[in-house]
């Protein structure tokens, strides 16, 4: 019996396939290189021969699965199968779906990456229960993915969900999108890391320059947390302008969709309550519908790197919706 799918996470830097379970237990992994600048056809070809890999590697044949899932970077027009536009790879019109349906031999669902982490929070992680989700990724940038009645919304030209780029500070820092004082520009981890070289550089005797050996390079989104830990001033008013920066993005996003979870991922995310408590008492404080019964539940996402193959692989689920 099909009881069993691949869920396809396609980044910039590594593709990685899973085989994932009906209870959404990813059961196998197998990663790749991306290499990239590639052609189409190169990418194609190493999803397909990941595909093929975890599917020997696990015992199993194309026919144990109901379908592959691929989430891949883009504006990805799920109903159409096509990557609209890919500025990381390059690609414009890639007929994704069609080409690895070609190629596999299987019914194939693509969906833009963050959308599909942000479904598997939704189905298997933090956001687990929840009708109305978003989940935020606080990484390199700010990846966002809105669930709406249980179905991921993407805008009417599936470009929508750009929670990164909705502006904090008007005329603020420039952002690579073309605007400036978007949200990523203050609340991303590599924001923080930013702002803490920027700190440290203008104080060259602040304890931080000991937590990274003197070597500015070192310097993380964690080393103002472990800073601030160790009781440094310094590094405490980083993390409490950082945390107002995540709150004020967070509230207007509460504003507009009142979910009832949000999830929050990335690699600070693991700083856990020292950087969710203080978030949720300012977002408390803001939300407009703070008199409410009802109130939105802030929480850390729970699958971190596996959101992405998990999601991937159950998008087929979304079609039923
Ligand atoms: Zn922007």
């Amino acid at each position: 019996m099909k009881k069993y799918t691949i869920g396809v996470d396609l980044g910039g830097t590594t593709i990685t396939a899973g085989i994932v379970d009906e209870e959404f237990k990813v059961l196998h992994k197998c990663t790749c290189d991306t290499d990239l600048p590639q052609p189409e056809e190169v990418i194609e070809e190493k999803i397909a021969n990941l595909c093929r890999q975890v599917l020997v590697e696990s015992n199993l044949t194309l026919d144990d699965l109901l379908w592959v899932g691929i989430g891949t970077p883009g504006s990805v027009n799920s109903k159409t199968g096509v990557v609209d536009f890919n500025a990381n790879f390059g690609y414009y019109d890639w007929e994704l779906r069609d080409h690895m349906e070609k190629r596999l031999g299987c019914k194939v669902y693509i969906e833009n990456d963050a959308n599909a982490a942000a479904y598997g929070e939704f189905i298997a992680g933090g956001a687990r229960g929840a009708k109305y989700a978003v989940v935020i990724t606080l990484g390199t940038g700010i990846g966002g993915g809105i669930i709406i009645d249980g179905k991921i919304f993407a805008g009417f030209n599936y470009a929508g969900a750009e929670l990164g780029h909705m502006v904090i500070q008007k005329d603020g820092r420039p952002c690579m999108c073309g605007r400036n004082g978007c949200w990523e520009k203050y609340a991303s981890a590599r924001a923080l890391a930013e702002d803490t070289k920027a700190a440290m550089l203008s104080h060259p005797k602040n304890m931080m320059w000991q937590l990274v050996d003197g070597d500015i390079t070192k310097v993380g989104a964690k080393t103002a947390f472990d800073g601030m830990a160790a009781g440094d001033e310094l590094a405490t008013q980083l993390i409490n302008k950082f945390v107002e920066y995540v709150a004020c993005g967070l509230t207007n996003v509460v504003n507009i969709f009142q979910p009832e979870i949000i999830c929050i991922g990335g690699g600070v995310s693991k700083q856990g309550e020292v950087l969710l408590a203080p978030v949720r008492k300012l977002v408390n404080w803001e939300d407009y519908a703070r008199d409410g019964k009802r109130r939105v539940t802030i929480k850390p996402a729970e699958l971190f790197n596996d959101a992405g193959v998990v999601g991937a692989a159950w998008l087929g689920n979304q079609e039923k919706l």
